[in-house]
């Protein structure tokens, strides 16, 4: 079956919404197949976002991402990589639809980086290699 990483961004989790986020993601009728809360270090998140590498919101990314524990999930079901991406509503809160993660629960503070709660994987290829990071041992 289809999996994907999902990560509740340090916003997320400080904002107290991670049992939202989880709620919506079993609601949909995917399966939480291993969750983990942690903290994100420099060379995890050098790697994660390796294709933003040198983008002007990179290091502050990285910073953010840093700013607290990291929820990290691994989600299943058939569909679920661009499902949740569609869950997740799209990059910019203040754009995102309502209904969804980003929409209902975000908006944009005016900071380096856009505080978004929540990452997915976009493709099979970008899930396999993101859960190997994240989860080494699955
Ligand atoms: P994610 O990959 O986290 O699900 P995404 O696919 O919507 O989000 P990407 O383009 O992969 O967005 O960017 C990764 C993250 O970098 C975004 O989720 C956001 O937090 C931040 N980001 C992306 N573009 C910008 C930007 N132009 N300015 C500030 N931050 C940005």
């Amino acid at each position: 079956t289809e999996r994907t990483l999902v990560l509740v961004k340090p916003d997320g989790v400080r904002r107290g919404l991670s049992g939202e986020i989880l709620r919506r993601i079993e609601a949909k009728g995917y399966t939480l197949r291993a969750v983990r809360l942690l903290d994100a270090t420099p060379a995890l998140l050098h790697k994660h976002y390796a294709e933003h590498e040198g983008k002007p919101f990179f290091e502050p990314l990285v910073e953010f991402m840093m700013s607290g524990p990291v929820l990290a999930v691994v989600a299943e079901g058939e569909g679920v990589i661009p499902g949740f991406r569609s869950l997740a509503g799209a990059t910019n809160p203040t754009e995102a639809a309502p209904g969804t993660i980003r929409g209902d629960l975000g908006r944009d503070w005016g900071t380096a980086v856009v505080q978004n709660l929540v990452h997915g994987s976009d493709s099979p290829e970008s899930a396999t290699r993101e859960i190997s990071l994240w989860f080494p041992e699955l």
